[in-house]
């Protein structure tokens, strides 16, 4: 398919998509369209960034407007299930954008805010309601949402599901279900438990593929900057004084982590806001706007709270903390560079476990990134001491010294503006309920962490494994105006 015009959409959905600009479809769309429009499961293998949307979108709106009817009260005709709050929002935000010629109803049923308002825009029905899967649950077992009349189930990034311990909730959600309806699921990797879980939800799927990319951005210069730890936060300062810095996102592993930075930073005169898990939804939403409109400069993040988070014109990606998950790296240096921009990536690594940490990520992306060495010899001394030995270690500290399989010298390679990365197969136990209930990730183990200081580090789904992965284009995502002001305002 070369055009969005060769799949016979409805009127009003082509003219939405002349509006958004779309002319040819992306592979993703180009594969998935056709058996989604017959009535056909699919099953696509597709990350963030190509396109994966509007390929379930498109169809299932197609679909609903071939059977107009009004949806029960307490019912929704298409469910997508989806593992954040923000990805849910940028679902939604398609879904309306797309759907803007076409009166639809929607809502929005995330954890993190009151149950009232989600409740109040469920009583008369909607045509399309994403949400994550705790929240669905919890709007079930109070009665404000009945799961009986469901068409379309959408599951999109399952993996991330499995990684953060929503397995459970989704198969509960899915035995609610109707048996007869069309499932379209969509996962960034296959590892076995997801495999097995959409074996137990589609029937006789269409398997569509486009292949994730190993590779860091190519605009991205990575520069590397070893320092003691202790002299973490003076040095931040200092980078966030000196840098030509446009905006600037830093991540930490922790919440207390990104919580300690933030107060640092004001100390100096910095003003900066954090986004992590113990924060309110309002106050994600209003940082991520301050953020966005440049009222900020400097937002501080940890990875679970990033994920979804899509603002251009970050100019600088700084890692106060590695991350202990290779592919993580990835993922947070491609929140710059985005849009044909040029992007800066500075990594503040000190010894010990950081350095095995680098020697990973430079194995994943095959390439040995030169180190700026501005520790102390007090520092230098520490490391030294701290660092574990590691099969395949290469020397660390050592510019030009060259992990397995890496390029040496240029931190600028790769092919891909996406905003995720992650390959191989999945760890057994990832992602699992505690008994308690709470959500449980892998901890990566950081020195010196408080009780409550929650690692949230999403495991990746096993070693990288670049060989034979080629890039796909990736596309960048806008935040629209929701098109029909008409159209019923979905519920945060
Ligand atoms: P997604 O992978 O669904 O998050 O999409 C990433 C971004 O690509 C979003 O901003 C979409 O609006 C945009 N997009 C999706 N499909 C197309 C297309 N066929 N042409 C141009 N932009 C697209």
């Amino acid at each position: 398919m070369t055009s969005f015009q060769d799949f016979g959409l409805a009127d009003p959905i082509s003219r939405a998509l002349k509006e958004e600009n779309y002319v040819t479809p992306t592979p993703i769309q180009a594969q998935t369209i056709p058996f989604a429009l017959t009535g056909r499961d699919v099953i696509g293998i597709a990350q963030t960034g190509t396109g994966k949307t509007a390929s379930f979108a498109l169809p299932i709106l197609h679909r609903l407007l071939e059977n107009r009817i009004r949806p029960q009260p307490k019912t929704c005709r298409v469910l997508v299930l989806s593992p954040t709050r923000e990805l849910s929002g940028q679902i939604l935000d398609s879904f309306n954008a797309y759907g803007r010629h076409v009166r639809l109803s929607s809502a929005l049923a995330i954890g993190g805010v009151p149950m009232g308002r989600q409740v109040r825009s469920l009583m008369q029905g909607v045509d399309v309601l994403v949400a994550t899967p705790g929240r669905l649950l919890d709007l079930v077992q109070s009665n404000g949402l009945k799961l009986s009349s469901v068409e379309f189930l959408v599951l999109d990034e399952a993996d991330r599901m499995l990684d953060m311990g929503f397995i459970n909730d989704i198969r509960k959600v899915v035995a609610k279900l109707p048996i007869k309806r069309q499932t379209l699921f969509f996962s960034a990797t296959m590892p076995k438990d997801i495999a097995e879980l959409a074996d137990s939800m589609l029937r006789d799927p269409a398997r569509v593929a486009v292949t994730p990319v190993a590779s860091t951005a190519e605009r991205i210069t990575q520069r590397i900057m070893q320092v003691d730890f202790s002299a973490k936060p003076a040095f931040l300062t200092k980078l966030l004084k000196d840098e030509p810095i446009n905006r600037a996102l830093v991540f930490t592993r922790t919440k207390h982590g990104a919580d300690k930075v933030v107060k640092s930073l004001a100390k100096a005169g910095i003003a900066a806001n954090a986004i992590h898990g113990n924060k309110s939804q309002n106050h994600r939403e209003r940082t991520l706007a301050a953020f966005r409109s440049g009222e900020i400069r400097t937002l501080v993040a940890t990875d679970i709270a990033a994920r979804g988070i899509d603002v251009d014109g970050i100019s600088h990606v700084i890692n106060f903390d590695l991350p202990n998950v290779p592919e993580t790296y990835v993922h947070r240096i491609g929140r710059t560079a985005r849009a044909g921009a040029e992007g800066i990536a500075i990594s503040l690594v000190a010894g010990g476990e950081e350095l095995s940490y680098l020697r990973d990520i430079e194995r994943l992306i095959r390439v040995a990134l030169p180190r700026e060495d501005h520790r102390t010899d007090a520092g230098r001394e520490a490391a030294h001491a701290k660092s574990p030995a590691a099969p395949h270690q290469h020397r660390a500290g050592r510019p030009g010294s060259r992990p397995q399989g890496a390029r040496p010298g240029n931190a600028r390679h790769g092919d891909s503006r996406h905003g995720d990365s992650r390959h191989g197969a999945g760890r057994p136990g990832d992602g699992q309920k505690s008994s308690n209930g709470s959500r449980r990730r892998r901890s990566g183990g950081k020195p010196n962490s408080a009780p409550n200081d929650r690692l949230e580090q999403r495991p990746a789904h096993g070693a990288g494994k670049p060989d034979g992965i080629q890039g796909v284009a990736f596309l960048r995502r806008e935040s629209r105006p929701n098109g029909n002001p008409n159209r019923k305002p979905y519920s945060h």
